[in-house]
């Protein structure tokens, strides 16, 4: 299987916006089964505002699990929404992914719900 052409990295949802760093799974760094993206939410935050802080927005990361062979969507609850998987899917160039809610990708607004609460 070709995995050249996959991207991954870090993610925010804005404005209606995707905005996101991504690297190829080459560049990524391997953490135990996985290879990420080391670049920070806070750093791809302060690329693109100059007021505010990067935990109040909705955000997620795009991982490749080794072991299944197949990327990871970690994402926001609040914009686990089919258009903006859409999205995120054709910037990252993703073709087998599932989806997943992390305690670290919770806006403020999401800040209440445990991850236990629907997986
Ligand atoms: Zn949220």
């Amino acid at each position: 299987m070709k995995n050249t052409d996959l991207n991954i990295g870090p993610y925010f949802w804005i404005n209606n916006k995707l905005i996101f760093n991504k690297c190829s799974l080459s560049e990524g760094r391997k953490q135990f089964d996985k290879i990420d993206n080391s670049y920070a939410h806070e750093k791809l935050y302060d690329d693109y505002f100059k007021v505010g802080d990067y935990i109040d927005y909705p955000r997620g990361r795009v991982v490749w699990d080794m072991t299944k062979n197949e990327a990871v969507i970690y994402i926001d609850r609040c914009i686990n929404k089919h258009d903006i998987l859409t999205k995120i899917i054709e910037v990252f160039n993703l073709r087998k992914y599932r989806v997943e809610y992390d305690e670290h990708y919770r806006c403020k607004n999401c800040m209440d719900w445990s991850v236990e609460d629907e997986f």
